[in-house]
């Protein structure tokens, strides 16, 4: 195949398009770089089955030759990031989806949408099956995201329905590893910053909100093969091993074998406005109709991640 991957540079869509080369398929990189970085592609550039364009995807794309499957994963994804993008990260998700999808439907591609378990907001219901509509605050810090890729899966849905494309949505739960950016001001880059040089580990509120978090090659797995299933709807893909903040910080504190405290801070910017107080992925779709499931434990992960990040601090 010949894929073209949106948002190659950044942290997804440089493993990703690693995946791709590596099962032999022919990879075209896209990115504006307003978040994503060439390190994290420097190894495939030059590779004969790897080109890279440099272009925003919300405005108009230009991909000469065939084009087999089209991966949509431009967009800011840290809540640091979309609070300083608003404007860029609904456009990605709105025209930025129009016209991924646009030219999927051109060049007779099949198309998968990064989606994500912000469409369900601050959740009324734990885990989140795919059945769950959500409860988002559209007018939030996080509006611009959230519903920027709930009209994103609209969209989708809209073209398969109206356009018979072939579609895969995938809705991703947090995700960690090597190259996600050290100041992203996610809770992972974060606390294994401030564990590796022994600084307080900020935990925002009483730090009994609970994430769930997978490693970046298990979600590769399933997006791998959610697109090569006929499974058109939502798919969830995540690790359902749920944890509240402050145990998560405990965990990071003891396999970075760190001499960091704990501290509660209560940010008075908008990173913690509408922040959700739980989630956790319900896979049990996933298992069903892609008989995928998390392999990689926490421990595990967070050691790969620290590993990464330790000559980067
Ligand atoms: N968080 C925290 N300390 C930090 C960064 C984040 O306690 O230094 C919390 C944040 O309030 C949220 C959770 O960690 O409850 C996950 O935040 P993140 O930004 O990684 O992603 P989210 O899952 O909210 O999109």
């Amino acid at each position: 195949m010949r894929v073209l991957i949106t948002g190659a540079a950044g942290f997804l869509g440089s493993h990703l398009s690693d995946r791709f080369i590596a099962e032999g398929h022919t990879v075209v990189g896209m990115d504006n770089l307003i978040t994503g970085n060439m390190d994290n592609i420097a190894h495939l550039m030059g590779h004969e089955r790897f080109s890279f364009i440099k272009h925003d995807v919300s405005n108009y794309i230009y991909v000469p030759g065939q084009i087999d499957a089209v991966l949509h994963f431009a967009s800011p994804a840290s809540p640091n990031d979309y609070l300083e993008h608003p404007i860029p990260t609904l456009k990605v998700g709105s025209l930025g989806t129009h016209n991924t999808l646009g030219l999927a439907k051109a060049k007779g591609a099949r198309y998968l949408l990064a989606s994500t378990s912000e469409v369900y907001g601050d959740p009324q219901v734990n885990p989140q099956p795919e059945t769950y509509w959500g409860n988002v605050n559209p007018i939030g810090p996080r509006g611009v995201y959230d519903e920027a890729k709930r009209f994103a899966e609209a969209m989708t849905l809209a073209y398969q329905r109206y356009h018979g494309l072939e579609t895969r949505i995938v809705r991703i739960f947090n995700t960690y590893g090597p190259r996600m950016r050290l100041n992203d001001g996610r809770v992972v880059p974060n606390f294994i910053h401030q564990a590796l040089t022994n600084q307080p580990i900020t935990v925002y509120g009483d730090g009994s909100q609970t994430r769930a978090f997978q490693y970046y090659s298990d979600l590769v797995d399933g997006i791998y093969r959610l697109l090569h299933s006929n499974e058109d709807l939502p798919v969830n893909i995540g690790n359902p091993n749920e944890m509240t903040i402050v145990e998560f910080a405990r965990a990071v504190i003891d396999i970075a074998n760190s001499q960091s405290q704990i501290v509660f801070v209560q940010p008075t910017d908008d990173r913690f406005t509408d922040d959700p107080k739980q989630r956790r992925p319900d896979i049990s779709k996933a298992q069903r109709v892609l008989g995928w499931e998390p392999k990689v434990q926490l421990a595990e992960g967070l050691k790969q991640t620290l590993d990464y990040f330790r000559d980067k601090v």
